[in-house]
C-alpha cells in the first residue's frame, strides 16, 4: 500500500497503484487530511479523470453534490452565457435575473410552503443564516427571550461555529468543542429505530417517546425561551437515517404547542436526492418547515451555491416589520452560481432525473441486498443493513459478533479498509461519518450517492466493483 493517501469526507483511501506521481507532487493546499489527494483534471457524467490518466467512477457524488454529474452541455451553456451577460453584483444592492429566476423555480417546487428565499454559497454558510433568520424572526416578534435551539445527535449541519454546534459528530467537535456553543443549542435523540427502538415498544411508542422527550426539553428550558427545532429530514453524512413514520408529524405538533419555529437541514437529502424535489414531501411526513435548507444538488457541483427558504410567516416577520435581513453574505445570490443552479434544475426536470433517481436507486439497493446478503452471498454475516431511499443508500457492516469482534481488522474500520480497495479500482465511495451511537462511535458504513442520470448498466458496474472490494478486504483479513 502506498504512503500517500486520498481522503473523502475525513477518511483515508490509498490511491492506486501507479501513482507516484502524487507522491512528490508539491500541494499548496491545506491539508484536510493525512497525504495528499490525487489532482481530477475532467470530469464527464459519473467519470472522473485523474492527471496520471486514470478514470474514477464517482458513486459519492463527491459529497451526495453531482446529482446530474460532470459536464452536462446545458449547464455549460448557461454559466457561459452569464460569465458574457453579467458576472456579479452585490446582493444587498442589486438582484438579478438568474437570481429571481432561481427563486420562482424553488419557491414553486414548494406548492405554497414557501414565501421567499435568500442564497449562500454553501450548505454551512445557509446553515448559519438560517439560524440567525429565526434569531431575527423572534427579535422582530419581540421575544427577544427566545434563544435556545434544540437539535439531535447524529446529525451534521456544516463545520461553521453554530452550524457544527447544532451538529453530532464527536470526532469532529472535538478539537473546538470548547468555542462551540452549548449554551444555547441543545440536543435531544436522533429518530433511528433499527438502533433504539426497544424490543418492547411499537414504532408508534417510539415515535412517541421521542416526541416525550423534546417536550420535555422546551420545558426545562422554558418553552417561550426556544427559538426552534433543527433536523435533518433524513441523516445524511451521519449514517443515512430516514426517521420513523410519523416522528416530523410529532415533532412538529410540538414546535406549534410552544410556537417555535421547525427548521429542516435538507442539504443533502433535498433537491431531489431521496427521489423527491423535497425529502419532507415523502420522508417527513409531507410536514413542511417554517425554514428550509438546501444546498449540494441544488448547483449539483456547477456552483458554489444552497438557499434557505421561509414561510409566509417567517418572511412577513422580516419583511414587513422591519423591511429586510439583518445578514448577508459578499457571493449571495451570484449570477454564475444561479445561472449554474437553474440550468441543473432544468436538466433534472427535462431529462426526467428524479424518476431516473428512484429507479436506478431502487436497482443499487436491489444488487446490493442480493450480492451481499443473499444466503450464499460471502459478505452476508458482516452486513447487517442496507437502508436509504432515492439515490442516497447505504451499506452497514458489523464486526461485533456475540461474543465481541469476530476479526482482527488490525484496529482498522472495515468500511474505510474497503473504500481504500474500491479507490485502488477506480471507484469512489463515501463513509458515514460519527454514524454511531449518541456519543458518536465511528460505524462501518459505506454512503452511495451516485448522479440521478446513472444508468442501469453504470449502477451494475458499481456494485460488482464494490463487492469485489469487500470480498477481497474480508479474505485479506481471514474474516472468511
Ligand atoms: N447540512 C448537511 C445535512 C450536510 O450534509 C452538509 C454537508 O455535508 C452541510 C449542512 C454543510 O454543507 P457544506 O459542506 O456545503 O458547508
Amino acid at each position: 500500500m502506498s504512503s500517500t493517501s486520498y481522503s473523502n469526507e475525513g477518511s483515508t483511501v490509498a490511491p492506486a497503484s501507479g501513482s507516484d506521481k502524487q507522491e512528490s507532487r508539491p500541494s499548496s493546499l491545506l491539508p484536510l487530511t493525512p497525504g495528499q489527494p490525487p489532482v481530477a483534471v475532467s470530469g464527464k457524467g459519473i467519470y472522473i479523470t485523474l492527471e496520471d490518466g486514470r478514470e474514477f467512477i464517482d458513486a459519492a457524488g463527491g459529497a451526495a453534490v453531482a446529482c446530474i454529474g460532470d459536464g452536462h452541455p446545458i449547464v455549460r451553456e448557461a454559466v457561459k452565457e452569464q460569465v458574457d451577460k453579467l458576472a456579479y453584483v452585490y446582493n444587498m444592492q442589486l438582484s438579478n435575473e438568474p437570481a429571481e429566476e432561481l427563486a420562482s423555480v424553488l419557491l414553486e417546487s414548494g406548492k405554497g410552503a414557501f414565501e421567499l428565499c435568500g442564497f449562500a454559497a454553501g450548505g454551512s454558510e445557509a446553515m448559519e443564516s438560517a439560524i440567525k433568520l429565526a434569531r431575527q424572526y423572534w427579535f422582530e416578534q419581540k421575544q427577544p427571550q427566545r434563544r435556545h435551539l434544540i437539535s439531535r445527535h447524529m446529525s451534521y449541519h456544516g463545520n461553521t461555529v453554530t452550524a457544527l454546534s447544532l451538529s453530532g459528530r464527536p470526532s469532529w467537535r472535538a478539537p473546538y468543542e470548547e468555542i462551540l456553543q452549548h449554551k444555547n443549542i441543545h440536543k435531544v435523540s436522533p429518530a433511528y429505530a433499527k438502533r433504539f427502538q426497544r424490543t418492547d415498544e411499537t414504532e408508534e411508542q417510539y415515535v412517541e417517546r421521542l416526541r416525550q422527550e423534546l417536550e420535555d426539553k422546551f420545558l426545562e428550558l422554558g418553552p417561550d425561551t426556544v427559538i426552534g427545532f433543527v433536523a435533518e429530514t433524513v441523516v445524511g453524512a451521519s449514517g443515512v437515517i430516514p426517521a420513523p413514520k410519523g416522528y416530523f408529524k410529532a415533532i412538529k405538533s410540538v414546535c406549534r404547542k410552544y410556537g417555535a419555529l421547525f427548521i429542516l437541514d435538507e442539504v443533502m437529502c433535498g433537491m431531489g436526492r431521496m427521489g423527491v424535489t423535497h425529502a419532507w414531501e415523502s420522508f417527513g411526513d409531507n410536514e413542511p418547515p417554517d425554514i428550509q435548507v438546501i444546498g449540494k444538488s441544488l448547483g449539483g457541483g456547477y456552483a458554489c451555491i444552497a438557499a434557505v427558504l421561509m414561510s409566509k410567516q417567517v418572511a412577513d416577520a422580516i419583511r414587513d416589520k422591519n423591511g429586510f435581513w439583518k445578514h448577508g453574505h459578499t457571493y449571495q445570490a451570484h449570477p454564475i452560481s444561479c445561472a449554474a443552479a437553474v440550468a441543473v434544475q432544468k436538466v433534472i426536470a427535462a431529462e426526467n432525473l428524479l424518476e431516473n433517481g428512484r429507479q436506478t436507486g431502487e436497482f443499487l439497493a436491489q444488487l446490493l441486498r442480493e450480492r451481499l446478503l443473499s444466503p450464499d452471498a460471502l459478505a452476508r454475516p458482516f452486513t447487517s443493513d442496507i437502508r436509504g431511499g432515492g439515490s442516497l443508500w447505504i451499506v452497514e457492516f458489523d464486526f461485533t459478533g456475540p461474543e465481541g469482534e469476530r476479526a482482527d481488522l488490525e484496529g482498522q474500520l472495515f468500511a474505510r479498509l474497503v473504500q481504500a480497495r474500491c479507490f485502488e479500482k477506480g471507484l469512489v465511495v463515501s463513509v458515514s461519518i460519527s454514524g454511531g451511537n449518541a456519543e458518536g462511535d465511528e460505524r462501518d458504513e459505506i454512503i452511495f450517492a451516485p448522479a440521478y442520470n446513472i444508468t442501469r448498466k453504470e449502477v451494475e458496474k458499481v456494485v460488482d466493483i464494490f463487492v469485489e472490494s469487500v470480498e477481497e478486504v474480508l479474505r485479506e483479513y481471514s474474516c472468511l
